[in-house]
């Protein structure tokens, strides 16, 4: 596995592959796990034998708030290379904020301010974005120039950060980028709590309770799966089981999985199309989040 600092020795690295090679691309923050490592392994199967699977580690101080975890984000360089390389990984992508963003003088904050950056819109503004002012300008801002310099054919996120993924296919869509999106299942702890570099900040007693999110979601799937319609009925079940477990809810919703507009709001409250549970809820200072696509009976047992 090869691996480039800097923008121009990547660009190199790249420039010398053949025009036609596949090269899928799954970008991350570092501090990684089995979530991540699926995503690699899922560029391996599209990279077949001749492509080029690509990934990155930055932790982009434009997406995190002035009073958020950027400085304390774990870093686990050496780890994750080898983790990168054991997935299947060709070439991994690690700069240094100065590398990315050279006239950004506030690293550390999510202050695009004095450069071009890109707005994410409204998807961008809504649940995490509200919860984060910025947030999605700075991923839309830094995956922008990863697509950039990376010139991938298939970009991979995962399904476990929805909003994400649904703001990254709009900016795609939108800006025209001739790039395939793929969402991969979320990947889970044996007891059902989602992959998160975060939940190492967990104490142990907060590990036990974080899994009540994800029960949370099934109590909600399994009435929808029932029949259930009304998504005010499935909203209060996921708050009344998070609150039993005593886990400060942020949000959680049922809504529309491309335009993230929530059932609840609509007339007579009925989910009447596709629709995904999305969860937001703290653990003493830990917030974490997690989203379970809603099945039918029949698609649910599949
Ligand atoms: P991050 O390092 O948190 O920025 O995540 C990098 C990529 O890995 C994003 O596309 C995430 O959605 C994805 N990812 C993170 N956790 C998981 C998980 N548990 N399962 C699948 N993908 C994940």
């Amino acid at each position: 596995m090869e691996v480039f600092h800097t923008v121009s020795e990547f660009k190199s690295w790249r420039r010398a592959l053949p025009p036609e090679t596949r090269v899928p691309f799954a970008p991350t923050m570092g501090a990684l796990h089995e979530g991540h490592a699926s995503l690699v392994r899922q560029a391996q199967l599209l990279a077949a034998d001749s492509g080029k699977v690509v990934s990155s580690i930055f932790v982009n101080p434009t997406q995190f708030g002035p009073q958020e975890d950027f400085a304390k984000y774990p870093r686990t360089l050496e780890a994750d290379l080898a983790a990168l390389n054991a997935a299947g990984c060709d070439a991994v992508f690690v700069p240094s904020a100065q590398e990315m963003y050279p006239s950004l003088a506030t690293a550390g904050t999510n202050t695009l301010a004095g450069g071009v950056s890109i707005d994410a819109g409204p998807l961008g503004k809504v649940l995490e974005g509200a919860a984060r002012p910025g947030h999605f300008n700075g991923v839309c801002t830094i995956v922008f120039k990863l697509l950039n310099i990376v010139q991938p054919t298939e970009l991979l996120l995962g399904q476990k950060d929805f909003q994400q993924q649904a703001v990254l296919r709009r900016m795609c869509a939108d800006l025209d980028l001739q790039i395939k999106v793929i969402t991969c299942p979320t990947v889970r702890e044996p007891d059902g709590l989602a992959m998160s570099s975060r939940n190492r900040y967990l104490s142990a007693e907060d590990r036990m309770r974080a899994v009540g999110i994800f029960q949370a979601m099934s109590r909600a799937q399994s009435q929808y799966a029932a029949g259930e319609r009304s998504a005010v009925v499935l909203e209060a079940t996921m708050r009344i089981w998070l609150s039993h477990r005593e886990l400060a809810t942020q949000y959680a919703v049922v809504a529309h999985p491309e335009t993230l507009d929530l059932w609840s709001i609509q007339p007579a409250r009925l989910i009447t199309g596709p629709a995904v549970l999305l969860v937001a809820a703290k653990l003493g200072q830990t917030r974490l989040i997690d989203n379970m696509r809603l099945a039918a009976a029949e698609e649910a047992a599949r």
